[in-house]
């Protein structure tokens, strides 16, 4: 297509775009949800000191953190940018991650789910019996007060693949509206729970103004797509020698990316189990009255 026949805003929106595009890709982008020392049967839950040490190894390497929001303002931005992205908003990424990566100067992206704000993870299989509390709206303001992002994870964490329209809609626009209300800002990406998604959800995203989201291993590794971006997680028994692996985000290496699909594969047995046993838990959630105010209807 020739940019003869398109006016100057339009050539430069999309060299913005390419240029966003041909940044994403060599940015890592990593996974994590709790970190704290309480042991649980998954594998998700990092102790503090090994997160420390994490931290410190991408201040050797020369790593800055970056969030979405500065994808999208920032002229300028790092020569070597690292996200850290951290799922369902849980107090233990207030107790520890923020405290832990400020020294560094260190800001991360966390994806908060939106009717759980405040309370306990009943949305989740919870296989150890050991419940895990999500931070509440003060302190996910503080956190973006701090400079880092509140993106959004839908309303009730459940796979939006298998959602209806109306559903999926509620799921996408209400935690778009409720999270800016919570951060004073609104959000610039999403992340897809579980990382399950396809068109009708990643055209959804788009939709509610979305210029980022997330998905797992499995997203699309080769051409970069802003709405399906391929995120990396980190594991609690991990060393060091793996986690810089991570960060060759052009080139995993293929064992190490097999690893990570293998290991990031029961996540699907969660919302087999919602859909067994926590239907009403989300019909419920889903029909509360409130908690979102405004442009929410279907
Ligand atoms: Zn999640």
């Amino acid at each position: 297509m020739s940019s003869m026949s398109i006016s100057g805003r339009a050539v430069s929106k999309r060299r913005h775009r390419d240029s966003i595009r041909a940044l994403l890709a060599k940015i890592p982008i990593l996974t994590y949800h709790k970190i704290e020392n309480r042991r649980e049967v998954g594998i998700n839950a990092l102790p503090p000191e090994h997160f420390q040490a994490q931290l410190a190894c991408l201040q050797e390497l020369g790593y800055t953190t970056i969030t979405f929001h500065d994808l999208l303002d920032s002229p300028e931005l790092p020569e070597k940018a690292v996200i850290l992205t951290f799922d369902d908003g849980y107090a233990s990424v207030y107790e520890h991650a923020l405290p832990l990566m400020q020294p560094y100067g260190f800001r991360g992206v966390v994806y908060a789910v939106g009717r759980f704000i405040g309370r306990w993870n009943d949305w989740d299989a919870n296989l150890g019996g050991i419940r895990f509390r999500h931070m509440d709206r003060r302190q996910l303001r503080e956190l973006a007060d701090a400079g880092w992002e509140v993106g959004a994870h839908s309303l009730t964490h459940r796979a939006l693949s298998w959602l209806d329209e109306t559903s999926l809609h509620r799921e996408i626009f209400g935690s778009r509206d409720l999270l800016a209300d919570v951060a004073g800002r609104m959000p610039a990406s999403f992340a897809y729970p579980f990382g399950m998604h396809h068109l009708r959800v990643r055209e959804m995203a788009k939709a509610a103004g979305f210029a980022f989201a997330c998905g797992g291993i499995n997203s699309a590794a080769e051409a970069v797509d802003p709405l399906q971006l391929r995120r990396v997680p980190v594991y609690q028994f991990e060393g060091l020698s793996a986690y810089r692996k991570k960060l060759r985000i052009a080139g995993l290496p293929r064992l190490e990316y097999l690893k990570l699909r293998i290991l990031s594969w029961p996540a699907v047995l969660t919302p087999l189990y919602q859909k067994r046993f926590r239907r009403e838990l989300f019909l419920e959630m889903e029909g509360m009255p409130g908690v979102y105010s405004n442009n929410s209807n279907d």
